[in-house]
């Protein structure tokens, strides 16, 4: 496919090519300026909670977005499959908590019908999975994907009540292992990972409960690192409690052995040296992994975002409201992934947290 939109045409080992940066066939993959191959896209499907982690939002909430500027379903479907054309393959979908969107199992569905994605997952608090694992599963089995199936991350911060409520704002401790039970009877929903923001001050006291999960359950347990990305503002560098701190704490409790890490994953993983179980560092903050960083984002109203920490987004909802064709998005998208952000700032003179915070973007 020749390049049709304005702009200068050059030739680049005999490719054409878009001197704004774009290139325009469907068959090429979507690359960043930066030579980085995109193949993970997260889609936010909600802004709203039933939580309130203090880590992410205020315990009265955020200004929702209004329900007409959210994607409808057939919106998502669209962005998505022209996403999948572009060789994303993964594609995770995210919040706000993505299960209260009213009739979500009916979009996983939809995108599960997506021939090119080889990977649906979903991160979730998990405190409607009781109510909803079975239609979620059958959903994502419904299409000839191989392997039908679907992947979930469950954040739980907390193994004990009083502080998951301390932490969430919610007495919700005890619905989130039902619907992670619930959910564990499936196995095209397995390997399940069970995400816990660790922070200093808060964390350690739980790392013992949560070893043994990972030792005694089916559940991978991972730790992520606290980011400057909540609605307070409140974050500061000491509050983070670093993946090597953690690996540490848990090594002293039972040994580990290092998984070979997975090209682009976010996680280190290791498996417990007698063999029973795994636990994960999602470092980051202290280890950051921009450099193989294969993530976009999508919002629940419609905007593009190459980096967690974008200071600016691209518009997708708009153009696809007015009528613009596949090829129209494609380049929007090629543009945009092309001024991809080579790293986050965290910690660098000048680092700027975003204005939206991580239930806005879609963590
Ligand atoms: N509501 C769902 C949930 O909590 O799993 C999905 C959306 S939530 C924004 C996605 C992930 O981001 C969760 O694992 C959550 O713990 C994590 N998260 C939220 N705020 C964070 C922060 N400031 N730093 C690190 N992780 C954060
Ligand atoms: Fe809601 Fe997830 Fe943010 Fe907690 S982390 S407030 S569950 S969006």
């Amino acid at each position: 496919m020749s390049a049709s939109a304005a702009g200068v045409v050059s030739r680049t080992n005999g490719k054409s090519r878009i001197d704004s940066g774009y290139r325009m066939s469907v068959s090429e993959p979507l690359t960043d300026g930066h030579g980085r191959r995109i193949e993970d896209l997260r889609v936010s499907v909600t802004d709203r909670c039933n939580f309130r982690c203090q880590y992410c939002m205020p315990a009265e909430g955020l200004p929702w977005l209004e329900r007409a500027e959210i994607l409808s379903f057939d919106e998502i479907e669209r962005l998505v499959a022209l996403f999948a054309r572009m060789g994303v393959h993964a594609v995770r979908l995210t919040g706000g908590e993505p299960l209260v969107r009213r009739d979500f199992p009916r979009l996983l569905r939809m995108l599960a019908a997506i021939e090119e994605l080889q990977d649906l997952a979903i991160t979730t608090n998990g405190f409607r999975l009781e109510r909803d694992a079975a239609a979620l599963v059958a959903a994502a089995g419904s299409s000839q994907r191989p392997g039908g199936g679907v992947r979930f991350n469950v954040s739980v911060d907390s193994l004990q009540r009083d502080r998951f409520y301390a932490l969430t704002r919610r007495d919700a401790l005890d619905q989130v292992m039902r619907g992670l039970a619930c959910l564990a009877q499936y196995p095209q929903a397995h390997p399940i990972k069970v995400n816990a923001v660790a922070l200093r001050g808060f964390t350690e006291d739980e790392v013992p409960a949560f070893v043994e999960l990972a030792r005694h359950s089916a559940y991978e347990v991972r730790f992520i690192e606290f980011m400057p990305l909540d609605a307070d503002r409140a974050w500061t560098s000491d509050q983070v409690l670093t993946g090597a701190e953690l690996h540490a704490m848990v090594d002293a409790l039972h040994p580990l052995e290092p998984l070979e890490r997975e090209p682009s994953a976010t996680a280190r993983v290791y498996r417990f040296s007698d063999g029973r179980g795994r636990i994960g560092f999602i470092s980051s903050v202290s280890e950051p992994f921009c450099a193989d960083c294969n993530r976009i984002r999508l919002t629940a109203d419609g905007r593009l975002r190459t980096c967690l920490f974008s200071l600016n987004e691209t518009d997708l909802r708009g153009p696809l409201r007015e009528g613009a064709d596949d090829h129209e998005l494609e380049r929007l998208v090629r543009d945009a992934v092309w001024r991809k952000e080579l790293k986050h700032q965290i910690g660098e003179p000048g680092f700027i947290q975003p204005a939206r915070t991580m239930s806005a973007i879609g963590g």
